[in-house]
This record gives C-alpha cells, structure tokens and sequence, in this order.
C-alpha cells in the first residue's frame, strides 16, 4: 500500500456558504470537485461575482486532471469560466450540469472539454477511479462521488437529502453509499447545510400540495417565484397549473433560459396547451413564474412590485408565492419587496407556511444516515460556516465516527491509512473579486467603495516648501461625513491637531512626502473614529512648493 498520503484541501466553501471547490491530492495527482462562486452581498459595491483564490490550482496545474461536478447550481459551478480559461481541463457532471455549464461558457466564449456522466459512471483520473453516485437535491441531476485513491475511498456527498418520493422518482442511491460502506470507506466529506435542523426533511412533494392548496383557492392571477435552476419547482407548478386549467408565462432571462436548457434535454415536461403566449389572459387562467426570490432590485419580480416592468404589473387581486427561502443577508430585500407587493394590493404566500417551500439539503437525521450508511474511518464536514461544520462533526461523534477533523479554506488534511492531521500551513485562499465586466477588482478598491459608502470621504491638502516648511494651514474637504456648516468647530479642530503635528514633526521628516501622507492619514483616522466613530476614506495631499 502507498504512504503517501492523500491532502483533502478546500479552497471554497468551508467556513463560509457558497464558491464551493474542493481538492483530493495524492503524490503529483490530483482531482477537482466543484468550481462555484458566490454572489456578493451589498456590503461588496460595484462587484458581481465572487470566485474562490485558486493561486494553487494555477501553481500546482500539472498536477490536475479533471473537475468533477456534483450539480448545476452556482455555488458549483459558476466559477468554472475563470478555472477553465487558464487551465482546461476534462469536465465531468450529468448532462443537465454540464448543460448549465455550456450556457456559461458561451458567454464567456469558451470551450469546454465537457463528459457527460450518468450514476454510477466509472471514470478513471490519474490514480483515482471515480464512480458518479445519485443524491437528491434541489435541482435535477445532483451527483456525489466516490473517489478511490490507492490508500481508499474517499466519499464526497455534494450538497444531497435523502428524498424518498422525489419528484422524478429518482431517489439518492443508498444501495451504491452502502455497498461502499461494506467496502469500507476511508473518508466521508458531506453537506452541513441543515447540520443544525433536527429531524429528517420534508420531499419535495410537499410543495406540490401546498401549490394545490393556493391554486384552489385563488382567485385572481397567481405569481410563483422560486430558483431559476430549481427544475422540479418549476415542473410542479406547471402540473398543478394544468390540474387548475391556468397557463403558465415564464417571465425573466435565467428563468427562461433554464427551463430551455432543462426542455431539450428532457428534464421538463411544458405542454404547449399549458404555455401563456402573454399575460393577456382572464386572470383566473393565468400562472406566472419569475425570478428574484431573494428581493434582488433587478430582478423581474422587484420591477413588477413598483410598476417598472413592460410585461407584468402587479395588481389587486393577484396572490404571490415565494418559493424559496431567503439567504441569510438578503431579509432586508425581500421584507422591501413583500411591502411593494401588498402596497399594489397583491397577497403574498411566502416560505414560512412550511408546504411553500423544502430545504434541499439533508437534515440531522438525514446526516446520521449517510454516515451509518458509509461508515468511514474519517470524517471533515463541508459547505456551511463554522458553526454548522462544527455541530456536522458533533453529529458525526454521536453516531460513532471518531475521526473528524474541521478544517476551512486553505487548510490542508493530511490522511494516510490510520491517521488524519491538519497542516499548520494554509495554503493561499480568499475570494477574488469579479466586476461585469468579467474583470478582477482588487480587494482594496472594494473596500474603499465601502468606506466611501459608509462613511464618506476626507481630503486633505496640505503645502510644503523646499525647506520642509507648511506654506499655509491644511485644507480639509469632505463629503458624507459631517455637514460642514455645522461641523464647522470639529473641522477647526482637527485643523489644528494637523497643524500641531506638522509643526513638531523635524524638517527633515517633512521633506519625505510619504511619511507625511502617513502621518497624516493616521492623524485623521484615528480623530474620526475617536470623535465620531466613522472610518471615512482618507486621501491625503501633500504639494511640494
Ligand atoms: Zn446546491
Ligand atoms: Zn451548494
């Protein structure tokens, strides 16, 4: 047997939701698993998608032979075109991920080597055989792995419930997790998500009933929203509007392009007498499906809510289900966006009744399955922050797995046969931050963006001769922080502090530009947050005469 070990280094994703991209190293090979990204929240200004820092996969290329995807949704694969364009690699999903993954390519004017798997594919990468295994998720074709190494297997849920009735039938295969088990499994890297939801989580079918419950009794149009990508949603709301004799308009580009995607390769099934030509219909015949779960400001719904859609707008009489859950950052959105809707006279029907919506990740009980069911000798949680990783490891204790170690991004676990470590060393990681453009912004300038946003911005000017002497008092100019009239006394002040410490400062000091800037920059800093509790962007000047 080997004794080199296998490194398990998470780049996205761990300690944090979202950008998930993990690394299963052994010796000079190695695999990828996911390559997603993260949608900035509005505290990262003028940025439009957040990738995961792959300085290592760059430095380390040849090591990698391929990416493996567990499902379409973007905090796996929207990533993808920024790996790909410096690193093409095999890419393997089921076809509806990689069909998602093509979509994104063509916008990037990218080709992709892409190799369609069905569970439980076999494909063998470098030293590791990789077998596809079907989990149940909240979008169609969701995948795990299991990762054969030459010291054992390696288990990678993906983010996966345990469904029994899923919508198209197609459970998560736990005969083929078991048949591992009984192999024996040497690690087992699964979703924490819902590590902190007792029980086992509701099917999917559930929201059949409870759309059955609304469309029975609504009188009016009825609007339903919910996750682009989230197949089986939109499937059961076109059944159940079929059942109503509604029609259904798809309203909203990704929502759009999705369901076309999901059509051609045979995952939905959109009846031509089912389909809405236009919202000109008696509004009791009429569904209409749209994006922007999460209150986005440009999201189609959001422009229905305050009368700035050209298609729809909402009305009295109209009842709105909002089909998802919101993520954690975005309450205030969609609290703004549920006001605009009742403002117009519309109801709204929103994740709280529990048959609206259903998780798609795997709860408590559902967790202690997959690892009774797997049984291995190791254990690191993923996908979740910090606390739901480690009550993930908790869980896993409970139920005998007495190896598990919780690492996040950039830190490395070392398995050989009989042990598991943490390197001290973390291996470079962070997010990387992408502008519409498809260009990188640096960190820095996002930050600035904040302060200015927050807090607003100071200028400072000051003049110095060729003696290192001030030539008058320093001009202060701000904006955003303090209205100047009335702030007249504080500005006076700080003036005054400036003045004191350029006096004292020796010549020699003042003739060094920078050091002045610096000094100054600390100067106002610290009087800002000291006296106002602001921390303003501070740009000082400094003009040799
Ligand atoms: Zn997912
Ligand atoms: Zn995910």
């Amino acid at each position: 047997m080997s004794t080199t070990p296998i490194r398990v280094i998470p780049l996205g994703g761990l300690g944090e939701i979202g950008m998930n991209l993990m690394v299963y190293e052994h010796g000079d090979h190695a695999v990828l698993v996911d390559c997603g990204m993260m949608f900035p929240d509005s505290a990262t200004l003028g940025v439009d998608v957040i990738v995961p820092d792959m300085t290592y996969i760059f430095d380390n290329a040849q090591k990698f032979r391929a990416v493996f995807l567990t499902h379409g949704h973007e905090d796996h694969i929207g990533a993808l075109p920024f790996l790909i364009e410096r690193l093409p690699l095999p890419i393997y999903g089921m076809p509806l991920t990689l069909g998602f993954v093509k979509d994104k390519f063509e916008e990037f004017n990218l080709e992709g080597d892409l190799r369609p798997l069905q569970p439980r594919d076999v494909v063998e990468a470098g030293p590791f055989v990789v077998e596809a295994l079907r989990v149940t998720h909240s979008i169609v074709d969701a995948l795990g792995y299991a990762i054969t190494t030459p010291l054992g297997t390696v288990i990678h849920t993906g983010d996966f419930k345990i469904d029994h009735t899923p919508v198209d039938a197609k459970p998560t295969d736990l005969q083929r997790f078991a048949h591992h088990g009984e192999l024996g499994v040497l690690l087992l890297v699964s979703d924490s998500t819902n590590a902190l939801v007792p029980g086992h989580g509701p099917s999917e079918r559930v929201v059949g009933g409870g759309l059955d419950r609304i469309f029975s009794q609504a009188k009016g149009r009825i609007l339903v929203t919910t996750f682009a990508s989230h197949i089986h949603r939109v499937q059961q709301v076109i059944d159940v509007a079929r059942k109503f004799r509604r029609k259904v308009l798809l309203v909203g580009r990704s929502l759009v392009d999705n369901i076309e995607t999901a059509e051609r390769l045979g995952y939905v099934r959109f009846p031509r007498e089912v389909r809405a030509g236009s919202a000109d219909l008696d509004p009791r015949e009429l569904v209409i499906m749209t994006t922007g779960t999460q209150g986005e400001p440009s999201s189609a719904l959001s422009r229905m809510a305050i009368g700035e859609h050209k298609q729809v707008q909402i009305e009295k009489g109209d009842v709105v289900v909002i089909s998802a859950r919101t993520i954690p950052g975005n309450e205030r959105h969609v609290a703004h966006l549920i006001d605009n809707l009742y403002r117009r006279g519309a109801d709204v029907v929103s994740h709280e009744q529990p048959d609206v919506h259903v998780s798609g990740h795997a709860c408590e009980e559902e967790l202690k399955l997959m690892l009774n069911v797997t049984k291995p000798k190791f254990f690191i949680p993923m996908h979740g922050t910090l606390r739901h990783l480690i009550h993930h490891a908790r869980i896993a204790k409970g139920v005998g797995v007495r190896h598990g170690v919780v690492i996040t991004n950039g830190q490395v676990a070392t398995i050989d046969g009989d042990e598991i470590d943490v390197l001290e060393e973390r291996v470079p990681n962070g997010k990387v931050f992408i502008d519409a453009e498809a260009e990188e912004v640096p960190e820095v300038v996002v930050r600035d963006r904040q302060h200015l946003a927050e807090d607003g911005f100071v200028i400072v000017v000051v003049a110095i001769d060729s003696t290192g002497a001030m030539v008058r008092d320093p001009e202060l100019i701000t904006r955003g922080l303090v209205h100047v009239d009335a702030s007249q006394e504080l500005l006076d002040d700080v003036r005054a502090q400036l003045v004191g410490m350029l006096t004292e400062m020796p010549r020699e000091e003042l003739r060094d530009l920078e050091l002045v800037q610096e000094r100054m920059r600390a100067l106002l800093k610290r009087y800002f947050r000291k006296n106002m509790g602001r921390r303003p962007l501070i740009l000082p000047v400094v003009w040799e005469m």
